[in-house]
């Protein structure tokens, strides 16, 4: 059995006062609920950690610098994470590929330093709406799977996420046939290159629109084992839902 997921990405939005709505997330988890992953802004990631140190949630960071330390300003590595208390971190976040201009390569650099530290980074791939339109979807994500996933991939300490750029944000959710077919392909080449009990049990996410009233749908996916949440994961009421249909 892989384990199931439901992480939200908070991208810049929240000050201390979101600090709440992870109080109201933990009392509202299911009873046996999948690991929770919160990702908010850089600047709560202690208190973020203290709040929910007897919850069942886990905290990660939305980015980091593939050094270790050094002259950059405004960067934070992974070691500086994961001495927080966070345990996860997101990298190659499209935003980040796109407005930071994070090539397969920075990303690679990015995990490992996450492995380096300690943390499960959740490497995010997925193709532009001209790349499906093109039908080059697989072939997109295929160049993203060898160029960003490195070499030490394990059971425990990756996960992978597949979040079609266009769906992100947008309310346009694929049909379950295109999330199907790329996240059978993504298992496909998980297992090519780390082999069958590696590339078996990574844990792979579907992100890009997720809200409570399609997220039992998109589970069903065989090789969804669930989700990367962004706008829904901001209040208690949207996220619980979906950490509920993945229970
Ligand atoms: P939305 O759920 O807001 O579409 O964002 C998805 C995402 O980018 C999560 O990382």
């Amino acid at each position: 059995m892989r384990r199931k997921i439901a992480a939200g990405n908070w991208k810049m939005n929240g000050t201390s006062a979101a600090l709440a709505e992870l109080a109201a997330m933990a009392a509202d988890l299911p009873k046996e609920p999948p690991k929770v992953v919160i990702c908010p802004p850089a600047p709560l990631l202690f208190r973020a950690v203290e709040a929910t140190r007897t919850t069942g949630i886990s905290i990660g960071a939305q980015d980091c610098h593939m050094q270790a330390s050094g002259a950059f300003t405004g960067d934070i590595s992974a070691e500086m994470v994961a001495d927080t208390g966070a345990a996860y971190v997101i990298v190659g976040h499209s935003e980040r590929r796109d407005a930071h201009e994070e090539t397969n390569a920075d990303v690679r650099n990015k995990a490992e330093a996450a492995h380096a530290a300690g943390l499960t980074p959740i490497i995010c791939i997925g193709e532009a709406l001209e790349d499906r339109e093109a039908n080059n979807t697989l072939d997109i994500i295929g160049g993203q799977l060898a160029g960003s996933l490195p070499d030490d991939v394990s059971a425990s300490n990756t996960v992978v996420a597949y979040e079609p750029i266009w769906a992100i944000g947008t309310g346009k959710v694929p049909s379950l046939e295109q999330i199907v077919e790329v996240h059978d392909y993504i298992r496909a080449e998980l297992v090519h290159r780390y082999g069958n009990t590696i590339g078996n049990a990574v844990p792979l996410l579907y992100g890009g629109s997720v809200k409570a009233d399609n997220a039992a749908l998109i589970f069903e996916a065989e090789n969804v084992d669930g989700a990367l949440v962004g706008g829904a994961s901001l209040k208690a009421a949207d996220f619980i839902p979906i950490v509920a249909a993945l229970a």
